[in-house]
């Protein structure tokens, strides 16, 4: 990969230190900076799985174009968390075809009180994010899809239960449908482990490539989890160059 001042400058504000090169190692670096393949791991041995296997109920949104689907969830009692919710936060992005869909853990209070998903400081680092990957979650061009993997704050941020995750998957599926991704990137743990169907720790799930409903899924951290622990955003970058690299293949 070859970076424009552009991207060096986002990646340096994710804490990502490009190697300092001379003008001729410049060219070599631009020639072979491509992010060098990360293995992709056999598949894991038994390991412990999420309790509830991510399979759906049948949804009443089949059939909902975006917009339609948007007001739906709006109005969503599909699950208890409707009871407690100020807003839904359906998500935002690109409306036709997605190159990537961003699926990031349950939303914030900010979400929560604006209804707009990844609203926050958190957001403004996703956005340097997906910018530096080449994607975008804003304007006519945009071609990222960001969505909170459900729709509706659990009480106190306590993490979903199982039965509030299968509901809310058929929300998030029919919006898959839509935008048909070629690549899906799972932030935060309650995001990856639903997505991967894999109990594991986050630090066990990233640098691999899983699968949802025939989707590639590359894992990495929750931007707000960035923001406290910025020596890990070296890692997250690793993961935006595996999730680059298989959205392209
Ligand atoms: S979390 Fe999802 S399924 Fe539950 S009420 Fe909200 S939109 Fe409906």
């Amino acid at each position: 990969m070859s970076w424009d001042e552009r991207q060096r400058a986002m990646l340096a504000e994710m804490g990502y230190r490009l190697p300092a090169v001379s003008a001729a190692a410049e060219a070599v670096e631009v020639a072979e900076a491509e992010p060098e393949p990360i293995e992709v791991a056999a598949p894991p041995p038994p390991v412990m799985r999420v309790a509830a296997a991510p399979s759906v109920q049948p949804s009443n949104f089949s059939g909902l174009d975006l917009a339609a689907l948007r007001e739906a969830v709006a109005g969503c009692r599909a699950c208890g968390l409707c009871e407690q919710r100020r807003n839904a936060v359906f998500g935002a992005g690109a409306l036709q075809q997605a190159q990537w869909l961003v699926v990031t853990d349950p939303p914030d209070e900010a979400d929560d009180a604006s209804g707009e998903a990844m609203s926050a400081d958190a957001g403004r680092l996703l956005d340097r994010m997906l910018s530096a990957a080449g994607q975008r979650r804003g304007g006519d061009d945009a071609t990222a899809f960001v969505t909170p993997i459900v729709k509706c704050r659990p009480p106190r941020g306590r993490p979903p239960q199982p039965a509030e995750l299968v509901a809310c998957e058929a929300v998030l599926a029919r919006q898959a449908e839509l935008l048909r991704p070629r690549l899906v990137l799972a932030m935060g743990l309650q995001a990856a482990r639903r997505l991967t169907g894999l109990a594991e720790p986050l630090g066990k799930l990233r640098g691999r490539v899983h699968s949802w409903r025939d989707v590639p899924v590359v894992v990495t951290y929750h931007p707000a989890y960035l923001l406290r622990s910025p020596a890990d955003k070296a890692g997250a970058w690793d993961d935006l160059c595996l999730a680059r690299m298989t959205s392209k293949a």
